[in-house]
C-alpha cells in the first residue's frame, strides 16, 4: 500500500508499527451545523482507506473525534466560538446543539455506508487530559500567559514551519500590518483561552483558579495520545488543517509528549460546487438531505465523491451526480441480469487483484471505477468485493428477493399468455412502485432496476 504524506511531501510505502493495531485518527467535524457535502466529501476518502487496509488483512483501530467545545469562526484565535453562534440563534444551549449535530452527523455517516470507527470521541469528555497537557507544555517553557489565554510558543519548537512550509517571516510581516496583539510570535496560538468578566460562555472550565475553555488543537493532540497512543501509523483530515491545525496538533503534541505524533499525514482536496466556494452566503452550502429532496441516493453522491481522487481539487454540481446516479444504477443492474442467468461464479482474482493494486496506489479510485466499467468478466462474487472495498451496497437482493422476483415475473409471462392484460399490467404496476422494470428480450422478459 501506498499513501501520500505530508511528512514527507511524497507518495511513500505504508507499513503499520503492528499490523493487528493500525492507529488511525480522523479529525472529525464541528457540530454546530449539519454537515455540507464538502466536509462529506473527506469521510468518504477514508472510509475508502480503511476498507483498503481491511483488503490487506489489517486491524484497524480508529478514532474520529467530534469538536463540541471551543472552535472559533476564526483560526486566528480570535472571532466567536461557532457553538455559542450556533446556540444563539437556534435559541438552544449550546450542549443542546452538539447533541442536535451530532445525531445529525451520524445519521449521514450510515447513511453513507460508512465503517464505523473503533470509537468516537466528544472534545467535552477530555479536558482533564487537555489540561494535563496544557501544564506539561507550560512545566517545559513552551507557553506564555496574555490577557486572553495562554499561547503556545511556536520559536521554541524549531521544527513548526516544517510540515506546511510555512514562510514565517512573510507571516510576520503581514501580522505587523493586520492586527497588533500580546502575542510573541505571529504563529503562536492559543492553548487555553480565558473567559473574562462579563463574557458569555456557556462552555466554561476552572483552571488556574479561572473560567476558560481550550484551544481547538488541543483535544486531537490528547484524544489521539490517550485512546490509540502515539505515534499514529496515520492522520487523515482536509487540506485546510494543514497550515493551522494539523501544524499546531504536531507542536503540542511533540513537545508535551516527546514523541513523534505520526507517521503519516494524509489530507483531502476541497471541493467546490459550480466552480465557487462552498459557503453560506451563496447558498451552496448542500446537506445530504438536500440531495436526496432531489431525488439522490446518498451513495449516489459517495460514488460521485470516489471517482475523483482526493488529493485532486473538484468542482460539484447536478450534471455530474445524474452521471454517478447513472453509473450506479447500471452497475446495480449489470448485478441484476446476473442474478437472472446463473452461471459460472468462478472468482476473477487477477480483476480483483488489478482493483486492489490501483486502490492501493494512493488511493486511486477513479483508474480503479474505469477497470470495472472496461470488464466484463465479473461475477457476483466480484461484486461482492466491490462492495467490500468500496461499500456503494450495489449488490441489495438477496436470494429470496430474485426468487420471489422471479416468480412474479412467471406469474406476468402467464397472465399475458392467457391474454389477461389486466393482470400482466397489474403486476407491471405493483413491480414499478419497487422502482423494478421488466424487460422482454429475445432470451425472455427480464428484471432491472428503473432508479
Ligand atoms: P469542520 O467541521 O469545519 O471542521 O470540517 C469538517 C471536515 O470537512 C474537515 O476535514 C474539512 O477539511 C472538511 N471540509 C470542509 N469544507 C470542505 C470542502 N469544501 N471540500 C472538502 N472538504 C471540506
Ligand atoms: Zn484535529
Amino acid at each position: 500500500m501506498k499513501l501520500y504524506n505530508q511528512l514527507t511531501k511524497k507518495v511513500e510505502k505504508f507499513t503499520p508499527q503492528d499490523p493487528n493495531n493500525v492507529k488511525i485518527y480522523t479529525c472529525g467535524p464541528t457540530v454546530y451545523s449539519f454537515a455540507h457535502i464538502g466536509n462529506l466529501t473527506s469521510y468518504i476518502y477514508w472510509d475508502l482507506l480503511v476498507r483498503t487496509l481491511y483488503l490487506h488483512n489489517y486491524k484497524v483501530n480508529r478514532i474520529l473525534n467530534l469538536t463540541d467545545v471551543g472552535h472559533l469562526t476564526s483560526d486566528a484565535d480570535d472571532g466567536e466560538d461557532k457553538l455559542e453562534k450556533g446556540a444563539k440563534k437556534e435559541g438552544k444551549t449550546v450542549w443542546e446543539i452538539a447533541d442536535y449535530y451530532i445525531e445529525a452527523f451520524l445519521k449521514d455517516f450510515h447513511a453513507l455506508n460508512l465503517v464505523e470507527p473503533t470509537k468516537i470521541c466528544r472534545a467535552t469528555d477530555y479536558i482533564k487530559q487537555d489540561i494535563e497537557l496544557v501544564d506539561l507544555l507550560t512545566e517545559k517553557g513552551y507557553t506564555y500567559e496574555t490577557s486572553d489565554g495562554i499561547y503556545f510558543d511556536t520559536s521554541k519548537f524549531k521544527k513548526y514551519p516544517d510540515f506546511a512550509r510555512l514562510d514565517l517571516e512573510n507571516l510576520k510581516a503581514g501580522a505587523r500590518v493586520n492586527f497588533s496583539s500580546e502575542k510573541h510570535n505571529a504563529s503562536d496560538f492559543a492553548v487555553w483561552k480565558f473567559i473574562r468578566e462579563g463574557e458569555n460562555h456557556a462552555m466554561r472550565w476552572d483552571y488556574l483558579g479561572r473560567p476558560g475553555y481550550p484551544g481547538w488543537h488541543l483535544e486531537c493532540a490528547t484524544i489521539s495520545h490517550t485512546e490509540l497512543g502515539l505515534p499514529l501509523d496515520i492522520h487523515t483530515g482536509g487540506i485546510d488543517h494543514i497550515p493551522v491545525h494539523h501544524t499546531n496538533e504536531i507542536a503540542e503534541a511533540e513537545a508535551a509528549y516527546d514523541v513523534k505524533m505520526s507517521n503519516f499525514w494524509t489530507h483531502c482536496n476541497f471541493i467546490t460546487i459550480d466552480g465557487e466556494k462552498i459557503s453560506k452566503s451563496l447558498g451552496n452550502t448542500f446537506a445530504l438531505s438536500d440531495l436526496e429532496e432531489k431525488g439522490y441516493h446518498p451513495l449516489d453522491f459517495k460514488l460521485w465523491v470516489l471517482q475523483g481522487h482526493y488529493q485532486g481539487e473538484r468542482n460539484f454540481n447536478f450534471e455530474d451526480l445524474s452521471a454517478a446516479k447513472n453509473r450506479r444504477l447500471h452497475w446495480r443492474n449489470r448485478i441484476a441480469k446476473l442474478y437472472q442467468s446463473p452461471k459460472n461464479d468462478e472468482k476473477n482474482l487477477a480483476f480483483r487483484q488489478v482493483i486492489l493494486d490501483t486502490v492501493s496506489n494512493n488511493l486511486n479510485s477513479p483508474i480503479a471505477f474505469s477497470l470495472i466499467d472496461n470488464t466484463t468478466e465479473i461475477n457476483l462474487s466480484d461484486w461482492q468485493f466491490i462492495d467490500e472495498l468500496f461499500g456503494l451496497n450495489l449488490i441489495l437482493s438477496s436470494p429470496d428477493y430474485t426468487t420471489e422476483l422471479r416468480d412474479t415475473i412467471v406469474a406476468r409471462t402467464a397472465a399475458r399468455a392467457e391474454k389477461d392484460f389486466a393482470t400482466a399490467d397489474q403486476i407491471r404496476d405493483e413491480l414499478a412502485k419497487k422502482n423494478i422494470t421488466i424487460l422482454d428480450t429475445p432470451t425472455g422478459p427480464i428484471w432491472q432496476y428503473l432508479k
